[in-house]
C-alpha cells in the first residue's frame, strides 16, 4: 500500500499538536506573562512536550489511517 495519498485541496487534516510548556519552578515573571496574555515565546532550549496530534478541523487523532482518510472538516460539537 503507497504511503503517499493525494487528497484534493481543503480534504486533507490540518494536523496540529497539543503540547505541555514548562513554566519553570518559581519562575513567576514568565508563568504571570503567559497567565495574562495567554502567550510565551519559546526559546532555543525550551523542551516541548507534545501530548496529542490530531486535526484542527474534523478533531480525528492522528494515525496512519486517518491520514489517509478525507477530512470531514466537522468541528466536534462540544454542546
Ligand atoms: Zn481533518
Amino acid at each position: 500500500m503507497p504511503t503517499t495519498t493525494h487528497l484534493p485541496s481543503g480534504r486533507t487534516h490540518h494536523w496540529v499538536g497539543a503540547a505541555i510548556v514548562s513554566m519553570g519552578h518559581g519562575d513567576t515573571k514568565r508563568a504571570e506573562h503567559a497567565a495574562r496574555t495567554g502567550r510565551h515565546v519559546l526559546d532555543d532550549r525550551t523542551r516541548v512536550e507534545v501530548l496529542e496530534v490530531y486535526c484542527a478541523r474534523c478533531r480525528v487523532k492522528y494515525s496512519r489511517r486517518s491520514c489517509a482518510a478525507p477530512c470531514t472538516g466537522v468541528m466536534a460539537n462540544a454542546g
